[in-house]
C-alpha cells in the first residue's frame, strides 16, 4: 500500500483496482484481523484434551459453514455455493487434519499454536505457486484457518447479515460466507488487507456490481468503523476522512461513473459493428461457469475462453469426468447456440489435485506447467477430453490448448484427442465431430512458428497476459518490473501481426482472449490487423462496443501503417492516443478509452 498524501484531513492510498465504480461512505471494520496464537509447549496428559479442543474446533466450523450453506439455499448468489465446499473441503484436508494432531502429540505444541504452524506452512507452498488464481486460493486456507482458531479460541465470529446505513466494508480478508450474507443494499464497497486481482472479493465484487480496493497491507489498522470513506475502484484510490472539495470531486466522478455505466447498457444488445460495416465478435472470459448469465446480458456472442482450472481448485481431488461433464454440458446449453472455447487446464501446479505430484521448480514459469503437465498427467488429461468430447454433443463447443510452443506438442495433443474419440466412439457416446481445435499463442515460439502451427488446429487464440511476458521477459506478477510490461511494445505489436497474418494465410480464425482485447484502444489496433473475434472480461465488452461502432474499420489500415512504424512502445502510445483524441474529439478520455 502507497500512501500517496497526507493532509490534516485526509489520508490517500493506493491498492490494487479489483472492481471498478466509486464508493462513499462510512466504514464498517469486519473484525476479522488474525487471532492472536500463543505457541507454548504442553504437559504430555494435556495431549488428549487439546487434540479434542482441535477435533472439537472442526467440527464446530463444519457446522458453521454448513449452517451458512443452508441460509443460501434461498439466496440469490448461491451459485457460489462452491466456495464454501471449498472451504469444508479444506477441513477434511488430511495435511492440515494429521499435520496438526501430530505436532500435539509429537512435540506437544498447544492445539492452536500446531495448528498455526501447519497453515503457515500451507501458505508458503501456496505463495510459491506463479499461477496468480491458484495463489490466491491460498486465502481459502487462511480463511478457514482464521476460524478453527477462533473456534479453538472460543471467539464468536462477527456476521454481518444487517446493517443500518449504507457501509464500505473494511476487512483483513473476506471470506466468501462473508460477502454472501451481506446486506447488499446496504453494501457499497469492500476494502481489503490481502488480495490481488483474482482473488475472490475481487472475483465476487466484479460479479456483484460492488466497486472494491484489495492488496491494501494494513488498511484495516488505518481505520475504525464510522471512518468516512471514498474508494475508487476503476484506480485502486482510497481516501480517509475527505475533505469537502475532494468529496465534492468524487461526488462528481461517481455520478458520472454512474451516467457512463447506465448509458453502456443501451449498447449491450446493439451489433458490434464499425461504421463501415465489418462485424466483431465480442465473447467473454470465464472464470466461473456461473458467470454465464453475466456475459450473455453483457451482450457477449460466445465465450472465448472458458478458464478450468476452478474446476479443479475446489475439490479435494481431481474432479471427476461425470462432474466436468456435467458442468460444461450446462455452460455450453446456456450458451447456445454461441460457441464455448473451452481451454485444458492450465495450471503450474495445484495442492488440491492430489494425483498431481508437484516439482519444486526454480523456475516454475518454464516448469512443467499448463499443456506440459496435462501431457505428462495423461489419465487427468484424457478425463478432461472426455468431459469436453461428451458436452461438444450438446452445443457449440471450441477446444483449445494452452501455453504451446511447437508442432510436435499439438500433434501430441491431437493424437490423445483421437485417442480419446475412438474411446468414444466404441462406446456408443456422442460428441461432435466436427468439434473445432485451437491453440493459444502465448509464447514466442508458437509466435514464428505460426505459420506451421496453423496448418495444425482450426484456430488460434492468442493469450497477450502470457505473451507479453514471454516475449518481453517480465514477470506479468511481479510489480518490480511492471514498469517493462508494455502491450504496446513494437515487440508485441509485431508479434501479433505475424500472428494473424499466418492465420489469414492458413485460412483459420484468429481471435484474442488476453487483457489486451478489453482495451477499447487496443481493440481498434488489434481489428486493424485482422483480429474480429475478441475475448473479454463481460463487464468490459460494451465499452468496447461503444468505441467499436463509431470508427471506420478502413481508418485502421493507416494507423496500423504509422504504429508499426514506432520505435518504443511510448512512442506508439504517443502516436495513438493522438489519433484517437482526433477520431473521437467528444470521447470521455478517462471513461471511454
Ligand atoms: C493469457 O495469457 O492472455 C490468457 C488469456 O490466459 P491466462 O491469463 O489464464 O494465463
Ligand atoms: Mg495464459
Amino acid at each position: 500500500m502507497t500512501n500517496l498524501a497526507k493532509s490534516k484531513q485526509s489520508l490517500q492510498f493506493k491498492g490494487v483496482a479489483a472492481s471498478p465504480g466509486i464508493a462513499i461512505g462510512e466504514v464498517y471494520l469486519l473484525d476479522r484481523q488474525r487471532v492472536a496464537v500463543v505457541e507454548y509447549e504442553i504437559e504430555a496428559e494435556d495431549i488428549s484434551v487439546e487434540t479434542e479442543r482441535f477435533h472439537a474446533a472442526i467440527e464446530l466450523s463444519r457446522q458453521q459453514l454448513r449452517d451458512i450453506q443452508a441460509q443460501l439455499s434461498h439466496h440469490a448468489q448461491a451459485e457460489h455455493f462452491y466456495i464454501i465446499d471449498t472451504q469444508l473441503m479444506i477441513l477434511d484436508d488430511q495435511m492440515l487434519l494429521s499435520g496438526t494432531t501430530q505436532l500435539i502429540s509429537e512435540q506437544r505444541i498447544n492445539a492452536s499454536g500446531a495448528l498455526k504452524r501447519v497453515l503457515r506452512q500451507f501458505r508458503q507452498s501456496f505463495d510459491c505457486i506463479e499461477d496468480e488464481y491458484l495463489r490466491e486460493r491460498g486465502s481459502d486456507i487462511e480463511l478457514v484457518g482464521e476460524r478453527i482458531l477462533r473456534n479453538i479460541r472460543g471467539k464468536v465470529q462477527q456476521q454481518i447479515t444487517s446493517l443500518e446505513r449504507k457501509s464500505i466494508v473494511v476487512a483483513h480478508d473476506l471470506s466468501p460466507a462473508d460477502t454472501l450474507q451481506m446486506d447488499k443494499k446496504q453494501i457499497v464497497g469492500f476494502v481489503t488487507d490481502l488480495g490481488g486481482r483474482t482473488s475472490h472479493t475481487a472475483i465476487l465484487a466484479r460479479s456483484l456490481g460492488i466497486p472494491a480496493v484489495v492488496g491494501l497491507e494494513n488498511i484495516t489498522d488505518q481505520v475504525t468503523s464510522g471512518t468516512a470513506i471514498i474508494i475508487d475502484g476503476s484506480s485502486g484510490i482510497i481516501i480517509l476522512d475527505p475533505d469537502s472539495d475532494t468529496l465534492q470531486e468524487y461526488l462528481e466522478k461517481k455520478r458520472r461513473y454512474e451516467f457512463y455505466q447506465q448509458h453502456l447498457q443501451t449498447f449491450c444488445e446493439l451489433p458490434a459493428q464499425t461504421i463501415d460495416g465489418v462485424k466483431i465478435n465480442l465473447q467473454a472470459n470465464l472464470e466461473l461457469p456461473d458467470e454465464a448469465e453475466m456475459a450473455l446480458v453483457n451482450g457477449a456472442t460466445g465465450i472465448g475462453l472458458l478458464r478450468t482450472e476452478f474446476m479443479y481448485m475446489s475439490r479435494s481431488e481431481p474432479p471427476s469426468e461425470q462432474d466436468q461433464f456435467e458442468g460444461y454440458r450446462s455452460l455450453v446449453e446456456k450458451i447456445a447456440p454461441h460457441p464455448v472455447t473451452i481451454r485444458t487446464l492450465d495450471v503450474g501446479g495445484d495442492k488440491f489435485v492430489a494425483d498431481i505430484s508437484l516439482l519444486d521448480e526454480a523456475n516454475p514459469a518454464m516448469g512443467l506447467r499448463s499443456i506440459r503437465l496435462s501431457l505428462h498427467e495423461k489419465t487427468l488429461f484424457k478425463i478432461q477430453l472426455r468431459a469436453i468430447l461428451r458436452a461438444s454433443a450438446y452445443g457449440c463447443v471450441r477446444l483449445m490448448f494452452p501455453m504451446i510452443t511447437g508442432v510436435a506438442e499439438v500433434r501430441a495433443c491431437k493424437e490423445m484427442l483421437n485417442q480419446v474419440k475412438d474411446e468414444l466412439r466404441g462406446e456408443d457416446i456422442a460428441f461432435d465431430e466436427q468439434l473445432a481445435v485451437g491453440i493459444m499463442i502465448e509464447t514466442p515460439s508458437a509466435v514464428f512458428l505460426a505459420d506451421l502451427l496453423a496448418r495444425e488446429v482450426d484456430f488460434f487464440s492468442v493469450g497477450t497476459n502470457d505473451l507479453i511476458q514471454y516475449c518481453l521477459a517480465v514477470d506479468r506478477g511481479n510489480e518490480h518490473v511492471a514498469y517493462l510490461y508494455e502491450p504496446f511494445h513494437p515487440t508485441i505489436l509485431r508479434a501479433l501481426k505475424r500472428v494473424v497474418d499466418a492465420a489469414r494465410q492458413a485460412g483459420i480464425k484468429a481471435c484474442i482472449c488476453g487483457e489486451m482485447a478489453s482495451e477499447p484502444m487496443s481493440s481498434l489496433v488489434l481489428l486493424a490487423m485482422g483480429y474480429t473475434e475478441l475475448s473479454m472480461n463481460s463487464c468490459g465488452i460494451s465499452r468496447v462496443k461503444k468505441l467499436l461502432r463509431q470508427w471506420n474499420a478502413a481508418d485502421g489500415n493507416e494507423l496500423l501503417e504509422q504504429l508499426l512504424q514506432r520505435s518504443t512502445a511510448t512512442e506508439v502510445m504517443n502516436y495513438l492516443e493522438s489519433a484517437m483524441r482526433h477520431h473521437f474529439p467528444d470521447a470521455q478520455v478517462d471513461l471511454d478509452f
